[in-house]
């Protein structure tokens, strides 16, 4: 499946341990990406800069499902299920 325009939900909801230009430290879960731009496009999109992470997550029906809402929500259960004790 294609990435939904106007989404933006694995920028926001998975957090980011490798640094971000903006965000050295990388990113909390639940935060927008510094790189997200107000149309929801990575502003560094096929630069080198790009978190590995970020190339990793490819769009799927489970991940994506119907709505941005359903994407939170699946995204912020995967942090939760991987998140270290
Ligand atoms: S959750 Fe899916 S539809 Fe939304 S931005 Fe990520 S890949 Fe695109
Ligand atoms: S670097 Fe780009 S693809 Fe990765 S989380 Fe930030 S906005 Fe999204």
């Amino acid at each position: 499946m294609a990435c939904r325009p106007d989404c933006g939900a694995c920028c926001t909801a998975p957090s980011i341990t490798s640094a971000i230009p903006g965000m050295p430290q990388g990113k909390p879960a639940g935060v927008p990406c510094i790189q997200l731009a107000e149309d929801h496009r990575c502003r560094i999109f096929g630069q080198p800069e790009r978190p590995a992470f970020c190339g990793g997550l490819q769009p799927s029906e489970d991940m994506c499902g119907g709505s941005r809402e359903h994407a939170i929500r699946w995204l912020s259960e995967l942090e939760r299920a991987t998140a270290p004790i």
